[in-house]
């Protein structure tokens, strides 16, 4: 089965191809000739990851899936969430979110908050979303030099290191990212002759 992954980002592709057996070929947006920037207009991790997944299949005739994630802090309402990316504004810039972030908790004590991941699956007979999330807390500074986004000021629950601090496969094997994605193969590989 021929399946686009909609995301620029190598490293997730990777990820998930390593995982996918031989009878799937993953192809990139580049390799279908997707070019255009993917909106995301919804109010929802659900919404956004549908919508992109969608207009890939619709548009491309290509069976798709698509990924969206956020940091949601308890106390702040679930926020940033789904604004994530842009929390301080339209340029995605990692030390900016971190810093309103910081900013915007200086008085919480209460400091609990989970990364969570949505895939959906867009096939032509059949379309599923999956989640994948980790709980955690908010430090009040920035510990660690690896990973990206919020990642050096997010301890998982459990462990006393920033994802920041730990390898690219420790933080796989436990992230949000790394769940959903396990729960997509694993439907993949067991629902593969009831998908096209
Ligand atoms: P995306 O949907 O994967 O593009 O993620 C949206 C935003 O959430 C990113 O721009 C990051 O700010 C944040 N984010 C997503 N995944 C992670 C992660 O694994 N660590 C830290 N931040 C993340």
């Amino acid at each position: 089965m021929t399946l686009c992954f909609a995301t620029n980002n190598v490293h997730k592709l990777e990820e998930v191809k390593a995982l996918l057996p031989e009878s799937f070929t993953l192809l990139t947006l580049q390799e279908i000739g997707c070019e255009e920037e993917l909106a995301e207009e919804q109010s929802t991790l659900e919404g956004n990851s549908y919508q992109k997944a969608d207009y890939v299949f619709k548009n491309y005739g290509v069976p798709c899936f698509a990924d969206d994630t956020g940091l949601e802090v308890f106390a702040l309402d679930g926020e940033p969430g789904v604004h994530s990316a842009r929390y301080s504004g339209p340029a995605s810039d990692s030390e900016a979110n971190i810093k309103l972030l910081l900013k915007n908790m200086e008085d919480i004590k209460e400091r609990q908050a989970q990364f969570r991941t949505v895939i959906t699956l867009r096939t032509p007979r059949k379309t599923k979303q999956f989640e994948g999330a980790v709980k955690g807390k908010i430090l009040k500074e920035e510990v660690g030099a690896g990973g990206f986004g919020y990642d050096p000021v997010f301890v998982p629950k459990g462990f006393d290191q920033t994802f920041s601090e730990m390898s690219a496969a420790e933080k796989n094997s436990i992230s949000h990212r790394g769940k959903a994605i396990e729960k997509l193969v694993n439907y993949l590989v067991t629902h593969e002759n009831e998908l096209t």
